[in-house]
């Protein structure tokens, strides 16, 4: 298992990666097979406690603090199966190593978010993305799990179950998943093709740009009117590889040493930001270069922010984006993260942000230790009337009754809740706010 925090995995004391929550367990559970976490299970359910199994904490809502028992899978065994293009894997373990074995395989997800720190049991839980023409959510690739209920009961779920719509993407409430199997596709090289534009030209083009490309996303320069587009789509072989230097420059050195460099110069200095992001957005250059996939979709991020991420219906992007620079220009202090925009296909998970639309996914970030609060709360208002859908592992303020309208199968899920958990073995407050007691 890994965490990029500092403090080892198995002590009591815990953050997340942002720094914005802690706890602090009152043990720390480490089962090494599936009947042992089902006895965890049982013997937490006689004894009336609550047991919240972690990822590699890299939420920024508050969704694995766990106030009682925190259970980390990593030393479950680590069964592989990989049976034509259905791989299962333990659901404790990395994106990196799961990207890693399938490449083995000749295999590959088709779709990844930025970063590959995550847990797959965790990234399905919260309904991790990237950006994909043709795919929704990392929920929406697995075709089955295996998942230990808040009686201690072990269930294998496939597509036929009734309660799969609901356990692909189960916010870490219907029970500990302890195995996903995930379908996947041939591993494939991606031309990356990334390029400054005018962010007027961005909007004016992007039906057609979405249609004509596999994986579109670009980032909107606060203060400005640069956006930086990038393009990832297939190709037969990688002959353009980037090389070292340029590769360490742009990913290493200018997304994460100078990134932290400029936000502690706009935390100490506020009026010198906007004129820093016209320098960023000015200094962007285009590059293009083939990889392997994942290594194409994910980056390392070093610089630690937080951040709110609306999942919008895909025709109110231009809204949104239009209110952004009011909403910016009228905070009490500057903002020193790009807005990142994604785009995915509809999917059938029913707490998916994705579920039953085209959608368009707004981020917006800020330096961990500066504030966000008045911009995040700004945001949310233009985007909950427009049917936004908060990510679950990103910072919001929506609690049961306002997020209910949002999701069509919102009480199916409860229902499937009431059905898994009907004793609340598996919350904590922010499940509690998000889904009800
Ligand atoms: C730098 C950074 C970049 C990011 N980039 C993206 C991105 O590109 N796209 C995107 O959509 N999101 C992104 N995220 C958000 C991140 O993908 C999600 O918050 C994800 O849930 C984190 O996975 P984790 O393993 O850290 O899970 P945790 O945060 O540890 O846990 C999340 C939830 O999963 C549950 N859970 C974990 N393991 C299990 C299990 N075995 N059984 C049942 N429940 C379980 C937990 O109980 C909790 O409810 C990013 C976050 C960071 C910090």
């Amino acid at each position: 298992m890994t965490s990029d925090n500092s403090l080892p995995v198995t002590s009591r004391r815990w953050r997340n990666w942002g720094g914005n929550h802690q706890a602090v367990a009152a043990d720390v559970l480490t089962p090494r097979t599936v009947d042992e976490v089902a006895a965890s299970v049982k013997e937490a359910a006689t004894a009336g406690h609550r047991i919240k199994v972690v990822g590699s904490g890299h939420s920024f809502t508050g969704i694995a603090l766990a106030d009682d028992r925190r259970m980390l899978l990593h030393r479950l065994a680590e069964p592989v199966s990989v049976v034509g293009d259905l791989v299962t894997v333990q659901a404790g373990m990395p994106l990196y190593r799961v990207n890693a074995l399938l490449a083995e395989h000749g295999l590959a997800l088709p779709s990844l978010g930025d970063i590959d720190r995550q847990t797959i049991a965790g990234a399905i839980a919260t309904g991790t993305h990237g950006s994909a023409r043709d795919h929704s959510t990392l929920a929406s690739l697995v075709a089955g799990l295996t998942l230990v209920t808040g009686t201690g009961e072990v269930l294998h779920l496939g597509p036929a179950a009734e309660l799969f719509p609901a356990a692909r993407l189960g916010l870490g409430a219907l029970g500990i998943v302890t195995e996903v199997t995930l379908r996947c596709v041939p591993a494939f090289v991606l031309l990356a093709d990334e390029r400054p534009l005018p962010l007027a030209e961005v909007l004016a083009g992007l039906d057609e740009q979405l249609a004509a490309n596999e994986h579109l996303e670009f980032f909107w320069y606060p203060y400005t009117d640069h956006a930086q587009v990038k393009l990832n789509n297939r190709v037969a072989a990688s002959d353009r590889p980037l090389s070292r230097f340029r590769a360490w420059m742009d990913d290493d050195f200018l997304s994460n040493t100078m990134l932290e460099v400029v936000c502690r110069l706009g935390r100490r200095i506020p009026a010198s930001v906007p004129a820093i992001s016209a320098i960023s957005a000015r200094a962007l250059t285009a590059r293009a270069y083939t990889d392997r996939s994942d290594r194409v979709f994910c980056t390392s991020r070093r610089v630690r922010f937080v951040e709110m991420e609306y999942e919008i219906p895909r025709a109110a992007l231009p809204e949104v984006m239009a209110a952004l620079p009011g909403i910016i220009a009228a905070l009490p202090f500057r903002v020193q993260f790009p807005v990142e925009v994604r785009f995915t296909a509809p999917d059938d998970v029913w707490l998916s942000h994705g579920y039953g639309r085209e959608s368009a996914y707004v981020a917006v970030h800020q330096y961990a230790t500066s504030p966000h609060e008045p911009y995040f709360r700004a945001f949310e208002a233009l985007c909950e009337p427009l049917g936004g859908r908060p990510h679950w592992g990103k910072l919001h303020y929506r609690d049961a009754d306002s997020l209910r309208p949002a999701y069509p199968r919102f009480d199916a899920f409860l229902a499937a809740r009431n059905t898994l958990d009907p004793h609340r073995l598996f919350t904590n407050t922010y499940l509690d706010r998000v889904l009800g007691p």
